[in-house]
């Protein structure tokens, strides 16, 4: 059946219910199938289908690309082969092979639902979509990708690359984050997803989401599916899905302190639970305008960072002048951190409001504690020229 002729009922919402047409959802299942097994990109997660493997790969991919993830999956998977390994780590060694890859949240909810599956399951994800949604971390999308990705399980997925593909198909014309369109695309994606071979129907959606159905300019003269594609058909592929304008990027000013002390070794700090980067380790890191994401103690230009210093860890330090300035995202914010040389005498030092240790640490020791991105590139600097 041509989707042109799909019946648009009343009180139904704007969209043109393809899903709800037999006829039509067996021409969107055979056309995806067609054209994935022609070829698709050869991601490493999609060799073979080990549950396990599959909510690591993921996990890693919530927020984040393609290309970011894949060098971390084969580092992550090389240290910890299995849940079973997973779930014995230490939580230190998981933050540091996930250091750089950025929403450390996720690191922490991935170890804590490989110790669910061991001391619940015996060690192996079960095949029930309610008990991988029940794990630490896993929401619907991800339970949905792991039932049907490992056990080829009808569930439907919806992300960003089929979030974008099904509004599009459908010719959704609201916001897409909004509650009723959420449901509205569920419940496409569930009708769309078939019996049989229901992995590789998501996959393929999501392939095309990833590259063919693009944010900006699908390349709608290659789709398998134009044909029945609502937006394509009412020439709006440009201007769907609709989304709410983002927040204006917010900035946040910060300075941080390299103290040395006699010995050479460095004064750093370790993040309290709770707080964005929970459990790194940072020097002495003060907030001096603007937002606060991180929750930081501030001071403020009066104060100055020497201050700070002895509110977060307890000790006299003399401070430099700014040497290095760092700028970075997170999240919604922009942050300029200028980072400082410091000296102070080998006094013990004592974690402040926020902190759960502070201490002095030689170079080859900080290299084994997890430290975020941009700690790692402030000890660079620290450690080049002028040291
Ligand atoms: Fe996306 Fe164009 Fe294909 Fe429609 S026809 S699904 S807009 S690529």
């Amino acid at each position: 059946m041509a989707y042109a002729a799909l019946p648009r009922a009343a009180n139904r919402g704007p969209d043109v219910e393809l899903d709800r047409d037999e006829a039509a959802v067996g021409e969107v299942r055979a056309a995806l199938a067609a054209w994935y097994d022609c070829g698709h990109r050869p991601l490493p997660w999609r060799e073979g289908r080990d549950p396990y493997r599959v909510l690591v790969s993921e996990v890693m991919l919530v927020q984040t690309t393609v290309a970011a993830v894949a060098p971390y999956y084969a580092r992550f998977l090389a240290l910890f082969p299995t849940a079973e390994a997973l779930a014995a780590a230490d939580e230190v060694d998981v933050l540091r092979a996930w250091e750089g890859l950025g929403y450390y949240r996720r690191a922490r909810q991935l170890h804590a639902a490989a110790r669910q599956i061991v001391e619940r399951h015996g060690g192996a994800i079960p095949a029930d979509p309610a008990l991988i949604r029940a794990l630490p971390g896993v929401g619907r999308y991800i339970a949905g990708a792991v039932a049907s990705f490992a056990f080829d399980l009808p569930e439907p997925i919806l992300e960003a690359n089929t979030q974008r593909a099904l509004a599009r198909l459908l010719a959704w014309d609201r916001d897409v984050s909004a509650p009723a369109s959420q449901r509205r695309l569920w419940e496409a994606a569930a009708r769309l997803v078939p019996l049989d071979q229901p992995g590789r129907f998501n996959q393929a959606l999501t392939e095309l989401g990833a590259t063919v159905c693009t944010p900006r300019d699908p390349t709608c003269l290659i789709c398998p599916v134009a044909r029945l594609c609502g937006a394509r058909l009412q020439g709006r592929e440009n201007l769907l899905p609709v989304k709410t304008i983002k927040p204006k990027t917010l900035e946040v000013v910060e300075a941080c302190a390299v103290v040395q002390d006699p010995d050479g070794r460095r004064l750093m700090v370790r993040r309290g639970p709770g707080r964005l980067w929970e459990g790194f380790w940072e020097f002495p890191t003060v907030h001096l305008g603007g937002a606060d994401p991180a929750g930081r103690s501030s001071v403020g230009e009066d104060v100055g960072l020497a201050e700070g210093v002895r509110r977060l860890a307890d000790v006299d330090a003399e401070i430099g002048p700014a040497g290095h300035i760092l700028r970075f995202g997170v999240t919604r914010h922009r942050v300029t951190l200028s980072a400082h040389r410091g000296r102070a005498d080998g006094c013990v030092p004592r974690p402040g409001p926020g902190l759960v240790e502070a201490r002095w640490v030689d170079e080859s020791e900080a290299s084994t504690l997890p430290r975020g991105a941009a700690t790692r590139r402030v000890a660079a600097w620290a450690s080049g020229p002028g040291r």
